[in-house]
């Protein structure tokens, strides 16, 4: 199936090879780098005049044994925006479309805009959940992409998993799960089911509750040829030393995940419980932030911002997020300082 999904030119692209795909120790001469060495220099890094591993080898083995799951189902890329954009170029022809559930992360729209092809868009119905009539109605068009997010940004809440298993069973295109949080969430990872579902994508990121978002480190989850054609067109050297090694090592950081994770989750109970408090409407989250609804909220957000440089999210006249703004959890301390700020403007 996968084989048949795929966009004629990426079948029939000759990808762009080099040595160091082939030999990755002996001396180099292949790359054209500077062999001298680095204009610069960081401890533990001392071979930062060299391209990096084409394939990430290192750190897909490394998150391979962190989730249980063969390397060869795990694809790494510059964050997981990257990942999205790429997807989209290997399945969806300009005639075809992808399916956004809206509201959601606004860069598969801008990602398909950019490649050039459609975007259909399904509504979430009032409790966020995914639209299953109206989502099965536009899957029998040229759609070759869902995207799902779940949790879902800006709304916080989990897709239901019967919902995604059903549209992985109805759709014959890509079913692509986004869990950038769900770390923070109550229930796990579909990333397992892609033994059940070879259209199954499941997206993850270094960028959330590992606290690397500065590291650019996204992978994802697939049926081993998705991975093949995701190595097929990606830039040849993706992932930087840096961040590979950075995000090998955070591998390891469980304890400070478990730790991440409870003060996250409790500051997140405690902030939706102070701005309940203050007539707030707080939408029950399973992400690290909140979404919450007062009326006229985006003039809030403003002055938050203008006056005590507190930036929240806001969306303006969105549909479904009327009124409504996005909080991200943060320390208790700023958490704190913004809820005496919101307390003076209400
Ligand atoms: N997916 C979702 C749902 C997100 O909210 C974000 C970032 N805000 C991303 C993906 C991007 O992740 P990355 O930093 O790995 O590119």
């Amino acid at each position: 199936m996968i084989d048949k999904l795929v966009r004629k030119n990426i079948k029939a692209l000759k990808s762009y090879t080099s040595a160091r795909m082939l030999y990755q120790s002996g001396v180099f001469f292949d790359a054209n780098e500077n062999a001298l060495g680095s204009t610069v220099a960081l401890d533990g890094f001392p071979e930062l005049n060299r391209y990096p591993d084409p394939y990430s080898r290192k750190l897909r083995a490394a998150l391979g044994k962190y989730l249980g799951i063969n390397d060869k189902n795990i694809f790494a890329g510059n964050g997981s925006d990257e990942i999205i954009d790429l997807l989209i170029r290997i399945f969806v022809e300009p005639s075809e479309s992808v399916i956004v559930l809206e509201p959601t992360y606004g860069v598969y729209k801008v990602a398909a805009d950019t490649a050039g092809v459609r975007v259909r868009t399904c509504s979430l119905n009032n409790e966020f959940q995914i639209d299953i009539p109206s989502v099965l109605e536009a899957i029998s068009s040229s759609a070759k992409i869902i995207f799902c997010c779940s949790p879902n940004n800006p709304t916080g809440n989990l897709l239901r998993e019967e919902d995604i298993e059903l549209l992985c069973k109805k759709f014959k295109g890509i079913v692509v799960v986004d869990e950038a949080y769900i770390e923070f969430a109550t229930k796990p990872s579909l990333a397992k089911k892609i033994s059940e579902f070879e259209n199954l994508v499941v997206l993850r990121t270094f960028s959330k509750i590992w606290g690397l978002a500065g590291i650019r480190v996204g992978y994802c989850i697939a049926d081993s040829r998705v991975i093949q054609y995701l190595d097929k067109i990606k830039a040849p050297y993706n992932v930087n030393r840096i961040s590979s090694a950075l995000a090998i090592s955070a591998l390891g950081e469980k304890d400070k995940i478990a730790e991440f994770r409870n003060i996250i989750l409790k500051e997140r109970e405690r902030m939706a419980k102070r701005l309940q408090e203050m007539q707030f409407t707080v939408y029950p989250s399973d992400a690290n932030f909140l979404l919450v609804k007062y009326p006229a909220a985006s003039t809030i957000a403003k002055k938050l911002a203008g006056e005590s440089a507190l930036i929240i999210r806001e969306f303006g006249n969105k549909k479904l997020l009327e009124n409504c703004v996005r909080i991200s959890i943060a320390t208790p301390e700023q958490n704190n300082v913004l809820l005496k700020a919101i307390r003076k403007l209400v």
